[in-house]
């Protein structure tokens, strides 16, 4: 499946400017594909109510069929077409994180083609904070149905030069608004069944949206990370995501209090690979990584430890650049699993899917 041309346009990302919206708009309301950054990720944007624009977002990203999308809004009025019998709870959060980096999972709408929820009942909505994004759906006047706008499987796109190297002659326009801010897709939350269900971890800390409804959240395995969802309930854990073509080894320890002992433990397990002849390229924590450097490794730095954002921010980057390094094997340290370290260590451990070692 080809689209005749690409055509990537540069956009401002905190006032864009009105005549590319309109342009790109206008792009969705004919039912092509508008790559778009959000404050996430870069979404593959299509009509929601149009169901052969929607089939294309499958086809560009070789996405499989029964892996649902999220549906984007820019007003809570909105909320009442897609959706239906929405409960308390989801206005709870919406009015406290709307527009902002969390996903509601509620009962669909008749309006909404099966095609963009694979076929299920429930219905993922966002309304999302970036001004591009917000700008687009006001444009166009219609919810859109995006996923993140990487091929299926690879890394999620966090620059319009990710969005190239998967989506150039896939798409119809590129909207580049530089960097996205936080790097990892949105927290989505099931609000259909009780207690409330995280079906993926991410920006928004599951303890925040307890905090605001007041409830604990049941947090499955599948969300942490630690298993293949049956049904494409959370797809994320369903399909192989995230991945280096590179094979991922990811090193985790009960706790990381004492990072000295545990470095030296993924030191030594890079070292033991090493002398079978293996390039090894480590992901670490600016914390631990000179120990790997000045033994002679490659390090791919992902940040502080004291500050998750910044190490969500660059994980998918870091992934992506995992190949460019042309290694034979990527070491990852692990992360705590508090607050954004939850969100970290699914996508570590889907990236690394059945590489995990525990030391
Ligand atoms: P992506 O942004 O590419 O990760 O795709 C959107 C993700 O939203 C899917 O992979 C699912 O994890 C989630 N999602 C979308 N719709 C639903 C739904 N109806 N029920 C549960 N999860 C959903
Ligand atoms: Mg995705």
């Amino acid at each position: 499946m080809e689209v005749a041309r690409t055509r990537i346009i540069k956009i401002d990302p905190v006032n864009p400017e009105e005549p590319i919206l309109v342009e790109a708009a206008e792009v969705i309301k004919r039912g092509g594909l508008v790559a778009f950054p959000t404050e996430t990720v870069y979404g593959l944007g299509a009509d929601a109510y149009n169901r052969d624009a929607v089939r294309r977002i499958f086809e560009a990203k070789k996405r499989p069929v029964d892996n649902p999308l999220i549906v984007h809004i820019c007003d809570l009025e909105w909320l009442e077409s897609v959706a239906r019998n929405i409960p308390e709870k989801a206005r709870r959060i919406a009015e406290r994180l709307w527009p902002g980096p969390v996903t509601l999972v509620l009962w669909k709408s008749h309006e909404i083609p099966a095609e963009v929820t694979a076929g299920l009942p429930k219905i993922a909505v966002r309304f999302p904070s970036h001004p591009v994004a917000m700008g687009l759906i006001r444009h166009s006047g219609v919810p859109i149905a995006a996923p993140s706008a990487n091929l299926a499987g690879r890394p999620s796109p966090t620059t319009a030069q990710h969005v190239t190297q998967d989506l150039y002659g896939r798409v119809d326009v590129i909207l580049d608004g530089g960097e996205t801010l936080f790097g990892v897709e949105s927290t989505i939350i099931d609000l259909t069944s009780e207690p409330p269900k995280l079906l993926r971890p991410g920006p928004i800390p599951v303890e925040d949206l307890e905090r605001i409804l007041g409830t604990q959240i049941s947090i499955p395995d599948h969300a942490r990370g630690l298993s293949e969802a049956e049904i494409a309930e959370s797809p994320g854990m369903k399909y192989r995501h995230y991945a280096p073509e590179t094979p991922l080894k990811l090193i985790e320890a009960l706790d990381y209090h004492d990072l000295a002992s545990y470095s030296a433990k993924v030191l030594e397990i890079a070292e033991e690979y090493r002398s079978r002849g293996f390039k090894v390229v480590i992901l670490a924590s600016r914390e631990t990584c000179q120990i790997y450097v000045e033994r002679g490794f490659e390090v791919i730095e992902l940040g502080s430890r004291k500050n998750f954002y910044e190490i969500a921010r660059n994980l998918f980057n870091s992934l992506r650049k995992v190949d460019e390094l042309r290694a034979d094997l990527a070491i990852a340290e692990g992360f705590e699993e508090r607050g954004l370290g939850l969100t970290i260590m699914n996508r570590l451990r889907k990236a690394a899917r059945h590489c995990r070692i525990l030391v």
